[in-house]
C-alpha cells in the first residue's frame, strides 16, 4: 500500500462496478468512503475494507439529492479531511421505449445520472487539494445508441462533456478530470437472458463480458501518478466492441 493520507470517494459503490473500483483504491493505499444509496451495501462493503486494515467511512447518499450530497463530503471531510479522489460511479440504466417514456422518467436517469456530476463534484472540490482527480463512469452509451436507453445514452454523452470542459475549469489547480466507458460488464444491475448474453458476447471481439475489475483497473490507472498529463480524456473499456 505505497499511498497514506489520500482520500476516494466512489459513488453507487455498494455492489457492482463501484464496489470493484472502492475495493481497487483501498488496495492501493487510499482511506475509502463508501457511498451508495443502500444503507446495507456501504455498511458491508465498509465492513470488509475495515477487516483488511483500510480506514473506511460508509455514508448513505442518493447522489441525486443535493442536500445527502453535502451531507457526504461534510462527512468525508470530518473523517479524513479532504478528498483526493472522487469516483462519479452511481448510475442506473431502465429501459424503456421513447415513445412511451415519461418526464419523470427522463428526469430520474438526468438527475441520478447527470446532475449527479455535476453536484458530487461541485462539493467535493470544496476538500480536494491541488493534484486531486475527478473520474466519471460514463458508458459506451455515449459513444454509440442503444434502443431503449434515449435518457440513458443523452445522460452519459452530457457526462463526457462535462469531462472535456470542466478539465479545462480544474487544469490551473492540477486537477485532471476524465472518464471511463465501460462496455457489457458483469454486475447485478446489468442481468440479462442467456440468450441476450450469448448475442452480446458475439459481438464483442476479446469474446467476453468484462468484470467490474476491468474497469476499477482503468480508474487506478486514471486516478495514479502515471496519468497526470491526461486531462478532458474518456477511455472506452469493451474488449474491442465499439471498434467494430
Ligand atoms: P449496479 O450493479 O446497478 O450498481 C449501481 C449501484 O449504484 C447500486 O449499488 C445502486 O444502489 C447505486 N445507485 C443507484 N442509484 C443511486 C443513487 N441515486 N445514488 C447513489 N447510488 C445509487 O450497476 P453497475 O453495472 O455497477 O453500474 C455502475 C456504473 O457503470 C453506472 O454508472 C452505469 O451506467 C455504468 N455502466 C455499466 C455498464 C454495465 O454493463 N454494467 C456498462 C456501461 C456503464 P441500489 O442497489 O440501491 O440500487
Amino acid at each position: 500500500m505505497p499511498i497514506t493520507n489520500k482520500t476516494a470517494v466512489v459513488t453507487g459503490a455498494g455492489r457492482g462496478i463501484g464496489k470493484a473500483i472502492v475495493l481497487a483504491l483501498a488496495q492501493e493505499g487510499y482511506n475509502a468512503v463508501v457511498a451508495d444509496l443502500n444503507q446495507e451495501d456501504v455498511g458491508k462493503v465498509a465492513e470488509e475494507l475495515k477487516s483488511g486494515g483500510v480506514k473506511a467511512l460508509a455514508v448513505k447518499c442518493d447522489v441525486s439529492k443535493k442536500a445527502e450530497v453535502e451531507n457526504l463530503f461534510s462527512e468525508t471531510a470530518k473523517e479524513f479531511g479532504r478528498i483526493d479522489v472522487l469516483v462519479n460511479n452511481a448510475g442506473i440504466f431502465p429501459f424503456v421505449p421513447f415513445e412511451k417514456m415519461q418526464e419523470s422518467d427522463w428526469d430520474k436517469v438526468i438527475d441520478v445520472n447527470l446532475k449527479s456530476v455535476f453536484i458530487c463534484s461541485q462539493e467535493a472540490l470544496k476538500i480536494m487539494p491541488e493534484g486531486g482527480r475527478i473520474i466519471n463512469v460514463s458508458s459506451i452509451a455515449s459513444f454509440i445508441g442503444f434502443e431503449g436507453l434515449v435518457h440513458y445514452c443523452a445522460s452519459k454523452s452530457g457526462i463526457n462533456g462535462i469531462i472535456r470542459a470542466l478539465a479545462l475549469e480544474l487544469a490551473p489547480k492540477k486537477i485532471t478530470v476524465n472518464g471511463v466507458a465501460p462496455g457489457a460488464i458483469n454486475t447485478p444491475g446489468a442481468k440479462s437472458t442467456e440468450e441476450a448474453r450469448k448475442q452480446t458476447i458475439a459481438a464483442i471481439p476479446l469474446a467476453r463480458m468484462g468484470e467490474p475489475e476491468d474497469i476499477a483497473n482503468a480508474v487506478i490507472f486514471l486516478a495514479s501518478d502515471k496519468s497526470s498529463y491526461i486531462t478532458g480524456q474518456t477511455i472506452v473499456v469493451d474488449g474491442g466492441w465499439t471498434s467494430r
